[in-house]
């Protein structure tokens, strides 16, 4: 058995029930396995086995009191993943599904997708199985509050720096810093994400989103593909969807399909992106409404059926695990030619391996989804130093980060026998930023 088929096994022996948490290591260390024969030295020095367990795991209790008097009582978590390259760094989940297995496989994804930025952030996630749908205003404010009052322990802005992730956005990154505010009695740049009035960074709400498509624009360029009015379907309706589609549009992508957790929307005309705003951040509602004002558009119960209409592009901007090998054989029998990740591991195993096997363009998260912490990174930077930069030059900088993650990752991907398999690349460039901190810090 080789060093890293040992890895995998020890990790399911030792944590067997957090299964994409196994899938986002062994995925990973299938990767590096062609790398490690030119470091024997991250071998010896324990760089991999100390790397696949978090530094720190924090799990607490979240209790707030409900708009009808009774008390609730949540699960808050954060995982410290890896410091090696600056204060660990990454969103806040709050969603019915999140646990430990789901946090710590976002934890560590982010590790190599920070390391890619070549900004100096480590790599940690948190979030808490709390559902904000449905919630009021002030039961969101008293449930962020009693989060805080445990997690602001834990963090600050040279020590562990969260930003947003599924359900969280502005509304609760501004209830979050001002308990922070309050408990550590500092202003400091603790959390990213946060409103322009108080310190946030322009671009970053669209950061996600604009930055999947500028990567996407690096690959397709780079395969001699334009991009104009090819037909693309967008999974989610959320922050990076949203975006994702407004800079596709922009780019002279149509988009004709989005979707929310109960079903998707069919435009063949070209999606209204505006009301799709306007439906999922101003009204809270479902995207089924898009019909109410969208007459000629079709909706669909269920979200997976997404994946059945015939694009060019195909951006899964929801969740992990919403594009199986079946929807993966569908997108390529309807001739999809590009497959972009929005959302941290939205495809299975399966699913992502068929794509490459099958000389998809594929942008895998680590590194197509990379532009919203570069730009929690500016925002890091821009609050050090007490300065706000223009729009132009955030979106310079983000513009820059996502060509040079495509130009690295595709390299290396070639450096190692893997043409245009940006998986292996992405993980190989991130791994090899990391693990020469680690080396270089010793055993700790
Ligand atoms: P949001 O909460 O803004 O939006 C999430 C969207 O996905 C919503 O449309 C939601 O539908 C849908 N969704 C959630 N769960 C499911 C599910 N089980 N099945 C189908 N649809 C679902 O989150 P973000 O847009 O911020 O995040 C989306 C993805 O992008 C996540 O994987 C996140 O980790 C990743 N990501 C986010 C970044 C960011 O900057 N925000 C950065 C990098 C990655 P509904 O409204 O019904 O809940």
């Amino acid at each position: 058995m080789t060093y890293t088929q040992e890895l995998k096994k020890m990790i399911q022996k030792r944590d067997p029930n957090e299964t994409e948490f196994i899938q986002a290591t062994s995925e990973v260390l299938d990767s590096i396995s062609l790398a490690l024969d030119d470091h024997p030295e991250y071998i010896e020095s324990g760089v991999l086995d100390r790397m696949i367990e978090p530094e720190r795991q924090i799990i607490f209790r979240v209790p707030w009191v409900d708009d009808q008097g009774a008390v609730q009582v949540n699960r808050g978590y954060r995982v410290e993943f890896n410091s090696a390259l600056g204060p660990y760094k990454g969103g806040l989940r709050f969603h019915s599904s999140v646990n430990l297995g789901i946090i710590k496989f976002l934890g560590f994804e982010q590790i190599f997708k920070n390391a890619l930025t070549g900004l100096p952030m480590g790599g940690g996630k948190g979030g808490s199985d709390f559902d904000p749908h449905g919630k009021s205003d002030s039961e969101v404010m008293r449930f962020c509050q009693s989060f805080m009052s445990e997690l602001y322990r834990h963090i600050g802005q040279f020590k562990d720096v969260p930003a947003g992730d599924i359900g969280v956005g502005k509304r609760e990154i501004g209830f979050l810093f001002g308990q922070y505010k309050r408990l550590a009695n500092e202003y400091s740049g603790v959390l990213t994400g946060k409103d322009l009035s108080y310190g946030g960074s322009l671009l970053r709400t669209q950061a996600t989103g604009y930055g999947l498509l500028y990567f996407t624009k690096a690959m397709t360029d780079d395969h001699g593909l334009n991009l104009k009015d090819k037909l693309c379907v967008i999974s989610g309706s959320g922050n990076v969807a949203i975006y994702a589609a407004y800079k596709a549009k922009e780019l002279g992508l149509k988009v004709i399909a989005m979707s929310d957790s109960d079903g998707y929307i069919y435009d063949k005309e070209g999606i209204d992106i505006d009301l799709v705003q306007t439906i999922k951040e101003v009204k809270r509602a479902r995207i089924k409404t898009y019909i109410n004002d969208r007459p000629k558009a079709e909706y669909h119960k269920g979200s997976k059926g997404i994946w059945q209409i015939k694009c060019d592009v195909a951006l899964p901007c929801a969740t992990q695990n919403e594009m199986d090998l079946l929807d993966a054989k569908t997108l390529v029998q309807n001739g999809v030619q590009v497959v972009a990740e929005g959302a941290n591991m939205p495809l299975s195993r399966e699913a992502s391996d068929y794509l490459v096997q099958n000389k998809i363009l594929y942008g895998p998260a680590k590194a197509a989804n990379a532009g919203g912490v570069a730009v929690s990174g500016l925002e890091m930077s821009q609050n050090s130093l007490r300065l706000k930069w223009s729009v132009e030059e955030v979106d310079e900088r983000l513009k820059k980060i996502m060509n040079d993650i495509y130009r690295e990752a595709s390299l290396t991907a070639a450096k190692y026998g893997q043409k245009d398999n940006l998986i292996v690349g992405a993980n190989i460039a991130g791994f090899l930023r990391v693990a020469e901190a680690m080396y270089l810090q010793g055993v700790v």
